[in-house]
């Protein structure tokens, strides 16, 4: 180590040239030399120009070479561009002898080319008289701190500017730390929160055990994760959703909470909209099936703990579809809408009012001691939908069907109460309509029997098993036969004779009716066509339509197209349309009935006087005669205001130029009434019952040449 510089007392020992001195300064060379090479410093001399004259183990690795390659390599070579003039200058300071020394962080080269961060200090030394001989460099290796403060800087920044609100505290939950994302969310500055507790942020509204089950988490897994209710500094109350950490020691003692937050107002809003959707009608705002199921679980199990009854309604309204189809869907939505606000402003607010879809609506009562309690909810549900509707200007009636089942009795869980609910609803259909009715295990025979027929009804229709069978219409003066009415029946194999009351609702339902209506007035026109053959007299046939035939754009064309097929004329055919459906969509109506008498057939209202006829209307349908229902006729004898209903009829319609036909005459008393208040035709079965057409034929075969019915009446009653 020959370019170090002996030491003064090493010195004095060689100039006295004694042996023990000599082997002192060896001994100094040599420890002089492990150290220089075992330093975990890097260690370099280097002469005035810069150039390296010797460099340590320490240094060479630093840099990745080896000690003999760097001998005579500049420090500028080694030394990043950027930090190269620091450097220089420095050294000229140095050689200028303006200072001895100096301490920089510069990068350096590595001979890989990277950047290696070293914290050195270099000292110039110089000869007795004062000229620099040599540089000597003690260099640390300070890349790794240099990245750990970029990284701390960069996780500052990132603290700093991060958009959720970052709060730390310390072991005892004081605030020691927030970022601006928490300022700008909580309207705290950080110099009013240091040092206090978290729970300021608090709105008071989580419940507690979110907090304790949030400190049990933090114990348990040193996480947690969740929702809770905080306060902005305004007083503004807003869901967050909070994550907090624990950060610990090495020796895995709390030192810090960090908890970061977010506001997930709007987050929440579309959630509860969304299962708001999912849960409500549309239309209606009721909740629907889903949520029904979920509110009617919750009611029975209430019911189920506190020893209390409840009673299920099912509300269907009738003949909704015949609404919806004539009168337009906007008239049916706002039907259905009106009759979810009465449903609602007619129980108390613990009750369910949900829409099952369609015009099918539950109502669930809860909290009721007795059946009666639930009965008479049910009566005013009754009573308040059979109001009338008031819709677009127009007065609208929609009774209810209604069935009800009551827990425990009828069923104790949810699908089996629904269910016989239902039973009980079609029950109160298959009753007339317009009622309640109490599950009756009974009924569930009636259900299964509509579904039945629902299902089997296409193939009756495919199979050719209707029927028609046709009732005399006789003249009031002469008693003679005017014309036969067609009168649908199902010929099932399994059960025989099925009454149309019994399918037709359900095909008018479903839309059978269409394809069942087509088949009816082709089969009537065929019969018709037939008899003119085998010579009978050219009575008419009534054919009665279903208002969903109407609807049909081309329904006249069928029509023409089917007279002229069988070889009929305009007069051999009579359309009956019931009252009710007339006056669905009367403009419809009137416009598809035009088209119909132009072309010469006779039009009669059916069942007059069940409906809510306007006067207005009915002068101006193109119709040619009123068949005056059978409930009024039954008890002309009995009842004064059937009577007066039956004779106030019959002079309405003949000042409106119609004739009347009564149905339903089952007695001379009746039809001796009728007559007196000039009505024109009768049928029932006081002249004869519907007949299959060769019973008919048989019929007509045993009466004189005029067809005299009466005559054949008489002989019966006497
Ligand atoms: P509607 O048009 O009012 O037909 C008259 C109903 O009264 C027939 O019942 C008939 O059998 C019955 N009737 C006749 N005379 C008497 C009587 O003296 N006393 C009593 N108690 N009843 C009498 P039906 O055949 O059961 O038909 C019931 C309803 O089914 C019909 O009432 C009609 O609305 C409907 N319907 C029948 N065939 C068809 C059809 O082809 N198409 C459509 N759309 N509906 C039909
Ligand atoms: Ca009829
Ligand atoms: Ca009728």
């Amino acid at each position: 180590m020959t370019a170090l510089n002996p030491s003064g007392r090493a010195a004095h020992a060689l100039q006295a040239g004694s042996r023990p001195l000599l082997t002192a300064l060896a001994e100094c060379e040599a420890r002089q030399r492990a150290l220089f090479s075992n330093a975990t410093v890097g260690i370099a001399l280097a002469d005035v120009q810069g150039r390296l004259l010797e460099v340590n183990e320490a240094y060479a690795r630093m840099l990745g070479y080896t000690a003999q390659e760097l001998q005579g390599m500049s420090i500028a070579e080694l030394t990043h561009p950027e930090d190269e003039p620091l450097e220089t200058d420095y050294l000229a300071a140095i050689a200028r002898g303006e200072r001895d020394s100096y301490q920089i962080e510069k990068r350096y080269l590595h001979r890989s080319g990277r950047e290696v961060w070293g914290e050195l200090a270099v000292s110039g030394q110089r000869d007795e008289r004062g000229r620099l001989v040599q540089l000597i460099g003690v260099v640390t290796d300070i890349t790794g701190r240099k990245q750990e403060q970029a990284h701390l800087r960069l996780m500052g920044e990132v603290f700093r500017q991060v958009g959720e609100a970052i709060l730390v505290s310390d072991q005892d939950n004081r605030i020691v730390m927030v970022n601006q994302a928490f300022t700008a969310l909580t309207g705290y500055r950080p110099e009013e929160v240091m040092g206090r507790n978290p729970s300021l942020l608090s709105a008071g509204q989580t419940p507690r055990e979110v907090y304790q089950k949030m400190w049990a988490a933090l114990r348990e897994r040193g996480h947690w994760q969740g929702e809770i209710w905080d306060r902005r500094k305004d007083g503004a109350v807003y869901p967050k959703l909070l994550s907090i950490a624990l950060l610990k020691d090495d020796r895995g003692r709390l030192t810090h909470h960090i908890a970061c937050f977010t506001d997930i107002t709007e987050h929440k809003e579309a959630e509860n909209r969304i299962r708001y959707l999912a849960l409500h009608d549309t239309l209606t705002g009721l909740p629907n099936r889903l949520c029904l199921q979920e509110r009617l679980g919750q009611a029975l199990l209430a019911a189920h703990r506190r020893q209390e009854m409840l009673g299920v309604i099912l509300i269907d309204l009738d003949r909704f579809k015949l609404i919806n189809d004539s009168l337009g869907h906007h008239v049916g939505d706002a039907l259905l809408v009106q009759t979810g606000a009465r449903l609602q402003a007619a129980v108390r607010n613990d009750d369910v009012v949900a829409r099952l879809g369609g015009d099918e609506f539950v109502v669930v009562v809860t909290g009721a001691a007795t059946m009666e309690v639930v009965l008479s909810v049910a009566g005013k549900l009754l009573e308040t939908l059979r109001q009338p509707y008031q819709i677009e200007g127009q007065v609208l009636h929609a009774t209810p069907s209604m069935g009800i089942s009551f827990y425990p009795e009828d069923g104790k869980d949810a699908d089996t109460l629904m269910r016989n609910a239902d039973a009980a609803m079609y029950h109160a259909k298959s009753q007339g309509r317009n009622g309640l009715q109490r599950f009756d295990p009974a009924l569930n025979a009636a259900a299964t029997e509509r579904f039945i027929l629902e299902s089997n009804l296409p193939r009756a229709l495919a199979q050719g098993e209707f029927v028609l069978h046709y009732q005399a219409q006789i003249d009031g003066q002469s008693g003679c036969l005017m014309g036969v009415e067609a009168l649908v029946r199902w010929l099932d194999p399994e059960r025989g004779l099925v009454p149309p009351d019994r399918f037709i609702p359900v095909a008018e339902e479903t839309g059978l009716i269409v394809p069942l209506g087509a088949w009816v007035l082709e089969e009537a026109c065929r019969q018709r066509q037939a008899w003119h053959r085998q010579g009978l007299p050219a009575f008419r046939v009534a054919v009665n339509l279903s208002v969903l035939q109407l609807r049909q754009a081309d329904f006249p064309g069928q029509v023409a197209r089917l007279l002229e097929r069988h070889g009929l004329t305009a007069a051999d055919l009579e359309l009956e349309i019931t009252e009710s459906a007339a006056m669905g969509n009367p403009l419809e109506t009137i416009e598809m009935l035009n088209k119909i008498k132009a072309m010469g057939i006779s039009m009669a209202i059916d069942d007059f006087g069940t409906g809510y006829s306007s006067l207005a209307y009915l002068k101006l349908l193109p119709i040619d005669s009123l068949k005056l229902d059978r409930s009024f006729v039954k008890d002309i004898e009995t009842s004064q205001d059937d009577a007066v209903i039956c004779s106030a009829t019959i002079a309405l319609a003949h000042a409106l130029g119609l004739s009347v036909v009564a149905e339903g005459v089952e007695t001379a008393a009746q039809e001796h009434y009728l007559l007196r208040q000039g009505c024109d035709y009768l049928q029932g079965y006081l002249f004869s019952k519907p007949l299959t057409a060769t019973e008919l034929e048989r019929l007509l075969g045993s009466l004189d040449a005029r067809l005299c019915l009466r005559s054949a009446a008489d002989r019966r009653q006497h």
